[in-house]
Order: C-alpha cells, then sequence, then structure tokens
C-alpha cells in the first residue's frame, strides 16, 4: 500500500524555460496556501528547450530563496509520479486563458485516472500576467533588440534578463 499523501503539500510542475512572472506569482500565491510547495521542473523529452534543467533549477532557485517553504528540483517521469515521491496530495496548477482551461481538464482527467488520491488545484493567472508564456519570452528575447528600454523587464526576473541575453548573444558586440 502507497504512504498516505499530505494535503498540506502541493507540487507546482511545469517546464520553466525560463520561469516567468507570472510563474512566480503562481508560487508566491502558493507558497501561502500550503505548508510546503516544490517546484518540479519536468524533463519532457519531447520538448527542446532552451535552457539545460540545471539552467531552470538555479534561475528558480534564485528567484524563490526568499520563501522558506519552497523548494525546487527536476524530475524525470510521470509528474503524478513526481508528486507522489513528494509525499503531496495535491498539484498546483495556474490558468490563464480558455485555451488553458480546455488542455488543462483533460490532463486534470488523465492524472486523476492515473492517480485518484492527487488533487489538482487551478489558480487564476492574475490580471497582470495572464498574457505572459515561456514562448512569448523567447520571442521577444530573439527580436526585441531596437528598444529603449529592456522589453524583457515586463515578463521575467531580473535573474532571468542576463541568461537570456547570453542565450540569444544579445550583449555581443556586433
Ligand atoms: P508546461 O510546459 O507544463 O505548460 P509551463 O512552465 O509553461 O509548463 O507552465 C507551468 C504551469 O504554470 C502551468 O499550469 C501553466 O498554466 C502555468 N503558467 C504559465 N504561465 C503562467 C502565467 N503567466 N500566469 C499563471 N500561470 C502560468
Amino acid at each position: 500500500m502507497s504512504q498516505p499523501l499530505n494535503p498540506r503539500r502541493a507540487v507546482y510542475a511545469g517546464s520553466f524555460d525560463p520561469v516567468s512572472l507570472g510563474h512566480l506569482d503562481i508560487i508566491a500565491r502558493g507558497a501561502r496556501m500550503f505548508e510546503r510547495l516544490i517546484v518540479g521542473i519536468g524533463m519532457n523529452p519531447e520538448k527542446h528547450p532552451l535552457f539545460t534543467p540545471q539552467e531552470r533549477l538555479e534561475l528558480l532557485q534564485s528567484v524563490s530563496h526568499h520563501w522558506p517553504n519552497v523548494e525546487v528540483a527536476c524530475f524525470e517521469g510521470l509528474t503524478v509520479s513526481f508528486v507522489r515521491r513528494c509525499g503531496a496530495a495535491v498539484m498546483l496548477r495556474g490558468l490563464r486563458t480558455l485555451t488553458d482551461i480546455e488542455s488543462e481538464f483533460s490532463m486534470t482527467l488523465a492524472n486523476r485516472a492515473l492517480a485518484h488520491d492527487i488533487e489538482t488545484v487551478f489558480l487564476m493567472a492574475s490580471e497582470k500576467y495572464s498574457h505572459i508564456s515561456s514562448s512569448l519570452i523567447k520571442q521577444v528575447a530573439l527580436l526585441g533588440t531596437d528598444t529603449a528600454n529592456e522589453p524583457l523587464e515586463a515578463f521575467v526576473p531580473h535573474e532571468v534578463i542576463g541568461m537570456l541575453r547570453r542565450k540569444f548573444k544579445r550583449d555581443q558586440p556586433a
């Protein structure tokens, strides 16, 4: 028989490629709701991430270190298996758009079929972050080179900007 899961412990899983202000908002709100929040960086072999798992781990650790009840870890395999290994009874997800609702709904049903003792809890994205996605951030980093202000400031924590610039070699002289 498997161990009982802790309902005051939650896992917030995703790709975080890279972590955005929208993700950080969900982490801040989740840290207030749960005794312990584990941010899980999923290593999906079908995706081709810009940042390595180690880079994503370091970025997430540096932007979340001031929450004592938040920890960050990488995982392979099914998210529900990772949630179970963490002893958490809750998966935390963020919802931005109607499209998110559709895909999250089927994902939740699939996860429930795999693990009926794990509940998914959704937080609505805050209004000011609901348009932010990791793919939008990568597009802005690649194309937003001719603006006076740093356009990435509106989307990602400061720690991420330097890493993004280096990835796209924006800070190198022509
Ligand atoms: P995935 O690759 O699983 O979509 P992401 O890292 O993009 O992983 O997202 C992880 C979780 O964070 C998902 O529940 C997603 O809906 C949520 N999320 C992503 N961006 C935002 C945002 N701007 N505001 C709120 N939630 C978000």
